[in-house]
């Protein structure tokens, strides 16, 4: 994917990435291992988890998304991964944000980013955080009660408003949203003419179909009961609706290929018709989950039978939440066994069955059973690919074991 070495500079020079290493990688796919093998060799002292940030994925991510959705404006959703690096980065590339928390509009206004660029879209959001968005301009947000636009009348009556629908068809979702956000079909006009009574200026709508949808079909759905919104409005004498949002829900697989045409042939069927729209979008999981790669060190070890067992030092109640929170899966491979194979990455191995433990002292904190893996040895490193979304943003310190200590080092792989 061809970014411009222009890019690479401003993504260099990014806030939360200049100032700090950046080890460039070539071409070829093993160096992201190499780098982990350099990594542990010259700290082999420190055995504490750590992950790469590949800003060279970021930027393919980001010209991907340009080029299969040009008229779709990306709105990064905060709350997937807010590792400063990535923020930064991809606010150079010119992305905007979903902001849920006053915490995360600080964390984007300190990259130095307009609040322009922000959407506030928590539709149910504490009056503190509303009063801040109004103090610092943050002037975008998201509706789906009477009880919000209350609010939002007395503390930020300047907003612009977009209503959440619930799309009828969470789009076979890991994570549906529908049952805790969006407004009814029966509600649509009612809440319309509340906003209106208020003398709140709603500008459009918003809805998510769910978090690592399967089923793109659902954006057509989405963007037709959208589509309906806007005939509402205009009944209703309002002034017209010219936001569309279609949230997230977009995976950085083959998937997404599926999904933006989906998407585009949807706006096409149901929005030509409407000169000077602005369609946005809040992706998260589409931008964070492959950029990131996280190395964790055995720890602890049993072997019963032929089964072994490993505890290695993060997990469920780290990084590994995905698994409860986000119904996630997840894989691991063994890097470089310290132990005897100085070069390897195990491969051709004898492998057993084996179960991977968390570091708490709680059985639940089980990363992986059933696992296929050469024999490892205490101090080898197990390596865990695709965990930047939903992962050490919801991590605690349970424990005593830190999720958010966990150091990360930037790489960039040469997309050119
Ligand atoms: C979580 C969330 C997102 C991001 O969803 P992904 O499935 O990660 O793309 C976007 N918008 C809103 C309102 C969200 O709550």
């Amino acid at each position: 994917m061809g970014s411009t070495p222009n890019s690479f500079g401003l993504v260099l020079d990014a806030p939360g990435v200049r100032g700090r290493p950046v080890t460039a990688l070539t071409k070829d796919g093993s160096s992201l291992t190499e780098f982990m093998q350099s990594t542990i060799f010259n700290r082999q002292e420190l055995k504490e988890p750590f992950y790469v940030l590949d800003l060279g994925v970021v930027m393919s991510l980001y010209e991907k998304w340009t080029q299969s959705l040009p008229m779709v404006k990306p709105f990064y959703a905060v709350k997937c991964n807010p590792e400063p690096a990535l923020l930064g980065a991809l606010a150079s590339l010119g992305s905007n944000f979903d902001c849920a928390s006053q915490a995360e509009i600080e964390a984007v206004l300190s990259l130095g980013v307009s609040p322009d660029r922000i959407v506030y879209a928590n539709p149910c959001k504490a009056e503190s955080h509303i009063k801040y968005a109004a103090s610092v301009g943050v002037n975008l947000t998201t509706f789906d009660s009477r009880e919000e636009l209350d609010k939002i009348r007395n503390w930020h009556p300047k907003c612009d408003l977009l209503l959440r629908i619930k799309p009828l068809d969470d789009g076979g979702a890991r994570c549906p949203l529908g049952p805790k956000y969006g407004a009814l079909p029966e509600e649509i006009a009612p809440l319309l003419q509340a906003a209106q009574a208020a003398q709140l200026n709603v500008t459009g709508v918003s809805f998510h179909i769910g978090s690592g949808a399967t089923n793109s079909r659902a954006y057509h759905g989405a963007i037709s009961a959208a589509k309906t919104v806007f005939d509402t409005a205009a009944e209703l004498g309002l002034p017209k609706l010219h936001i569309l949002n279609i949230g997230g829900g977009f995976t950085a697989d083959p998937q997404f290929d599926v999904a933006a045409s989906a998407v585009k042939a949807a706006i096409q069927t149901h929005f030509s018709n409407e000169p000077g729209l602005t369609i946005i979008s809040e992706p998260g999981r589409f931008f964070a989950e492959s950029v990131f790669t996280l190395a964790t060190n055995v720890i602890g070890k049993r072997v019963r039978g032929d089964l072994r067992e490993y505890w290695i030092n993060d997990g469920v109640y780290g990084s590994m939440n995905c698994i409860l929170y986000d119904h996630a899966t997840i894989t691991c491979m063994p890097l470089a066994c310290t132990s005897n194979r100085a070069n390897a990455i195990c491969k051709g191995l004898r492998t057993h069955n084996s179960t991977v433990f968390g570091p708490t002292c709680d059985a639940l904190d089980t990363v992986l059973t059933g696992q296929q893996l050469p024999e490892l040895q205490l101090s080898d490193w197990l390596v865990f690919p695709n965990m930047g979304a939903y992962t050490a943003a919801a991590g605690s310190s349970f424990n005593g074991f830190n999720t958010a200590a966990i150091f990360y080092h930037l790489v960039y792989s040469n997309p050119n």
